[in-house]
């Protein structure tokens, strides 16, 4: 019996002509398509993009170089050097990530004591020059500045599930 279905469907072409049905009703559905990059998919506040530290709103920079990034970053693309200042604390003198081995996996982002490390909305960079893949303590610093009020408010968001 089952080989006599088998045959009846491939005589037929049913398959085929399923196919073309659900084809033709997806014709005249509203498209799902999007017109990137003028139109964008919804964006969780957890999303992971490019990296950024932060600072206090008194402008001192959060990060007191535990290292625990460092540590607990799986690709190892992390690097810090760290030293005392003179007034007790300390701080990082290198803070670099390199974007190239990054997996965005987050847990840097997890890890971090004062909230310092974050990962941003931003997915959209790129590099044109060698080395550029390395972004520095600086840099990510600016990033932080620039978006921080981004980043506080998509932290609020998802504050109930930290
Ligand atoms: S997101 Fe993951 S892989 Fe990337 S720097 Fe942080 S811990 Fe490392
Ligand atoms: S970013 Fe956070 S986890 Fe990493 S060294 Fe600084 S304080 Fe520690």
């Amino acid at each position: 019996m089952a080989k006599f279905v088998a045959w009846f469907r491939s005589l037929f072409l049913l398959e085929l002509l399923g196919g073309l049905w659900l084809t033709l009703k997806y014709l005249f559905r509203p498209k799902y398509t999007l017109m990137y990059p003028m139109e964008k998919t919804p964006q969780s506040p957890r999303f992971r993009g490019l990296h950024a530290l932060r600072r206090y709103p008194n402008g001192e920079e959060r990060c007191i170089a535990c290292k625990l990034c460092e540590a607990v970053c799986p690709a190892l693309a992390i690097t810090i050097d760290s030293e005392q200042r003179a007034d007790g604390t300390r701080r990082t003198t290198r803070y670099d990530i390199d974007l190239f081995k990054c997996i965005y996996c987050g847990f840097c982002e997890e890890s971090c004591p004062v909230d310092s490390i974050v990962e941003t909305h931003v997915h959209e960079y790129h590099f044109e020059h060698r080395g550029e893949n390395i972004v520095t303590k600086p840099q990510l610093l600016a990033i932080g500045d620039r978006l921080e009020a981004e980043i506080a408010e998509r932290r609020a968001a998802d504050a109930a599930y930290r």
